[in-house]
């Protein structure tokens, strides 16, 4: 069997990390692992877990390590997540970049993609980013007509603004990723595994530059 397809996309906020990995899904066909995504799934269905996990979300803060580790255990241990991944929002900080190396092992990480984008770029983007609570689409206000009638183009779900896209808890989130996760990329960069992409142009664009990457680095 050829070695799993392993990819980590990193990004500030508003980067377009969930854009690009949706699109390396569909090109690559690997399951798109949003932890994000995942930890706002368990805040809608109303459990205890979820409720728990909404405040700290809300208020722009990390979930804690410890309970991110069975999160996401659980879900690259799954069986369609056997031949790789596109993994979107993990790891954010040193513990949890150690806890995937020893759930990787002896694989590990085939790669790990980081946008760029500048944070000013980022905080506009984000103050006008809207999302369907279906299918997770993404709308800008004042260019997507979506974005102003609260109606999904793809799917008919609800667009909303999601709690955490407020000016407060977008500095808090930008902070924690500069210093937690930004760190991050000098670990990957050592080990020869880092490719830096321009996050500002067309998405399809980009998309395109990150699968031909990928594609260079198949075993
Ligand atoms: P963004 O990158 O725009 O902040 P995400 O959808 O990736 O959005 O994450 C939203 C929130 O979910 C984060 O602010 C954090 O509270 C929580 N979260 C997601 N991934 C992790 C993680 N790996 N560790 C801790 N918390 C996380």
């Amino acid at each position: 069997m050829a070695a799993p397809l392993r990819i980590l996309v990193f990004g500030k906020q508003g980067s377009g990390k969930g854009t690009l990995a949706t699109r390396l899904h569909q090109r690559l066909g690997l399951p798109h692992v949003s932890t994000g995504d995942m930890l706002r799934d368990a805040a809608a269905s109303g459990s205890e877990f979820g409720r728990r996990v909404a405040a700290i979300m809300d208020a722009g803060e990390l979930v804690p390590d410890d309970v991110m580790e069975g999160v996401v255990r659980e879900r690259l241990e799954a069986p369609d997540a056997a031949a790789g991944f596109i993994l979107d929002g993990y790891p954010r900080t040193p513990g949890q970049a150690a806890f995937l190396d020893d759930l990787l092992a002896p694989e590990g990480v085939t790669v790990a993609i980081e946008l760029q984008v500048p944070d000013d770029v980022v905080r506009a983007r984000i103050v006008h980013r809207r999302v369907c609570t279906s299918c997770g689409a993404i709308y800008a206000a004042g260019r997507d007509a979506a974005a102003e009638s609260g109606v999904c183009d793809v799917c008919g779900g609800s667009v909303v603004q999601r709690a955490d896209d407020t000016e407060e808890a977008v500095g808090a989130r930008l902070a924690t990723y500069a210093s937690l996760t930004e760190p991050l990329l000098g670990y990957y960069s050592d080990r020869g595994l880092l490719e830096r992409i321009p996050g500002e142009g067309d998405p399809d664009s980009i998309a395109e530059g990150a699968v031909d990457l990928v594609e260079a680095r198949r075993s």
